[in-house]
């Protein structure tokens, strides 16, 4: 890589954020593309964004994903929503330019990682465990395909918000609908750092699908998956997904997932 006056400045926006992987494989992309441009972490607090954002305004920065705890918080700042993120009520991705224009591209992430193993959702019955940032990106996305949905959550009116919004069907335990779902998404931060049980694990049938949002982890969901017969999916490929969707919208060119899959190699299992 070489940087000159000339190299452009993308990054994803959030706290924490050195974990993340998408520096990994965004400035793959860019480098595959030969574009001048490079992609960095910007650690920010909650309470720091509105100047961060200014700054980064100020500083000529392309692009910028946006991360946990930011999501919902920027979509004030900006000239421009795409209808989809207004929906969803949460922007990722923002390309700067004449005007700050912000996008959702996590249900597009979602959908495309899902769908690879799924193929086509309509008709599909799936059970949303979850009514946080992420489940409000995956209910659009099913309500997009037509999918049957069931939606449970802890917080019992966030449930019940979520499902006046996107066409989903709430329910008071994940076992009531468990035995007819195709596909089960757990879209909780259960696993992360504490982890048990959200329902019983060993009701799980194969041929059932299990896409947690949650990447890296040897979660209870993984290893009942594992152990029950059913199709387990990590949120690996849909990050991958999102940024690819992501760097699309930056640049207008169409990047290659290979590219992007490779440089996250040892990371996919
Ligand atoms: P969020 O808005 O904070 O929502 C958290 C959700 O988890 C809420 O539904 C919350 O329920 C539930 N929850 C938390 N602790 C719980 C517990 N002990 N028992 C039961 N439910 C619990 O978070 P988010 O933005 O949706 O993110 C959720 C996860 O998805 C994170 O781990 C994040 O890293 C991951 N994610 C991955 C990707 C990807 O590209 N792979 C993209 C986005 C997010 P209550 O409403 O009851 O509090």
């Amino acid at each position: 890589m070489n940087i000159s006056g000339n190299t452009s400045l993308y990054g994803v926006v959030g706290y924490p954020v050195k974990h993340s992987l998408s520096p990994l494989f965004q400035n793959k992309l860019f480098e595959y593309v030969g574009l001048n441009a490079v992609y960095v972490p910007f650690e920010v607090k909650r309470e720091e964004l509105k100047t961060a954002f200014e700054g980064l305004k100020a500083l000529n920065v392309k692009g910028i994903n946006l991360t946990i705890p930011h999501k919902e918080a920027i979509v004030d700042m900006l000239d421009f929503v795409h209808p989809d993120a207004e929906k969803i009520g949460a922007v990722n991705t923002v390309k700067f330019g004449e005007r700050t224009e912000g996008y959702n591209t996590d249900w597009i992430g979602f959908l495309n990682s899902l769908r690879e193993t799924v193929g086509e959702l309509k008709g599909k019955t799936v059970l949303v465990l979850g009514a946080g940032g992420s489940a409000r990106a995956v209910l659009y996305a099913l309500e997009k395909e037509n999918a049957k949905v069931y939606l449970w959550n802890r917080t019992k009116e966030k449930a019940k918000k979520l499902s006046e919004i996107f066409k989903s069907e709430t329910v008071s335990s994940p076992e009531e609908v468990l035995d007819s779902a195709h596909i089960i998404v757990n879209t909780t931060s259960v696993g992360l750092t504490e982890d048990y049980l959200l329902f019983d694990y060993s009701l799980l049938k194969e041929g059932q699908v299990v896409f947690e949002l949650i990447y890296g982890k040897n979660t209870l969901l993984k290893e009942w998956s594992q152990k029950r017969g059913a199709v387990y999916l990590d949120g690996l490929k849909m990050l991958v997904y999102q940024g690819l969707e992501s760097f699309r919208i930056w640049t207008g060119c169409k990047p290659n997932p290979k590219v992007a899959f490779q440089a996250l190699e040892k990371h996919l299992k």
